[in-house]
């Protein structure tokens, strides 16, 4: 049984705290909305008042929050992670941000002797509720090793990207694909319904064909495929249409820097920027397919 500091309790994090209390964990969680804490409590981890609070001789701290922005903030502010954790802890982030801020946040652990991992997930909240969560992992061999057992509480798989920042590399490079197949998928679900095709006949032909891809068979946009999708639920509780965005802009961002263009990730940039105004930017990704409908 191990301490583990778990901050960030949304529709990731909660499942992932629950995944580690569920494997016997000694698990402290926090989040700025208290209700969170308390359903992390309900799921079997002790609540903490502050990040301070859960750090405190925790032998690894897990971050799930929304942008490189918060980790920053989260790790580096006075009252932070790296202000309480202690000099044996391994810091693990597992939120989306960019290779940059993941390299500056464990720059500023090593400075202090703290071993810090990015380990961005994929998956979606069915994956984080279910434990079976991918982890690409930045770091060196050691916080690698260190990292892994606790990653395994959490998922299916877990791999080694390379040094400091590969973690996230290796994530918005699958994002940029992801986003761009969300959308084809919802274009051929369109016009199959427009062309009158029964969109259970065209799902089951799609998913053993050669339009097979995660975006159809794990987590189709249209409701009664896949049962877990977010299509069932209005859109709800799912990957934030604003947060693929996010994604997206952070491949954009690198695309630029080792001046490539991708013509196709500009274009999904432009789709997702159009449907996070049109309908509300927690909304699932993949109810674009609304959008795309009444084009
Ligand atoms: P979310 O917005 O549901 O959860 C983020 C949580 O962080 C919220 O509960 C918020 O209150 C909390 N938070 C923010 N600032 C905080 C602070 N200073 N201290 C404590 N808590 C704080 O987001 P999510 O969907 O869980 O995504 C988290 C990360 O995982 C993002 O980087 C996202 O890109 C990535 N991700 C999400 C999915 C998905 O399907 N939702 C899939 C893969 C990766």
């Amino acid at each position: 049984m191990v301490d583990i500091a778990f901050i960030g309790l949304g529709a990731m994090g909660s499942g992932m705290a629950a995944s580690l209390a569920k494997a016997g964990h000694r698990v402290r969680a926090y989040d700025l909305m208290p209700d969170s804490v308390a359903a992390a409590v309900a799921a079997g981890c002790d609540a903490a008042a502050s990040v301070g609070e859960a750090v405190v001789g925790a032998a690894f701290v897990v971050t799930m929050l929304p942008t490189g922005a918060h980790v920053l903030d989260v790790y580096q502010n006075g009252e932070g992670v790296l202000a309480h954790a202690h000099p044996d802890a391994v810091l693990i982030d597992c939120s989306t941000i960019s290779v940059e801020d993941a390299r500056a946040a464990g720059e500023s652990a090593r400075a202090r002797g703290i071993l810090m991992c990015d380990a961005p997930v994929s998956g979606g909240v069915a994956a984080a509720a279910a434990g079976t969560l991918t982890f690409m992992v930045g770091g060196t061999a050691d916080e690698f090793e260190k990292a892994q057992p606790i990653l395994q509480a959490m998922g299916k798989a877990v791999i080694h990207a390379g040094q400091s920042g590969a973690g996230q590399a290796a994530k918005i490079c699958n994002n940029m694909l992801l986003a761009i197949s969300m959308i084809g998928t919802c274009e051929a679900f369109v016009l199959a319904e427009k062309l009158g095709l029964d969109p259970k006949a065209f799902f089951d032909i799609a998913s053993q064909s050669s339009g097979q891809s995660w975006s159809m068979t794990s987590y189709a946009p249209v409701p009664g495929m896949v049962p877990t999708a977010p299509s069932n639920r209005d859109f709800t509780n799912g990957f934030a249409g604003a947060l693929m965005l996010k994604d997206l802009r952070l491949a954009l961002e690198a695309t630029h820097a080792v001046g490539m263009t991708a013509s196709l990730a500009l274009k999904s940039e432009e789709i997702y920027s159009e449907y996070i105004v049109k309908y509300q930017p927690n909304r699932d990704f993949s109810g674009v397919i609304d959008m795309l409908r009444n084009q």
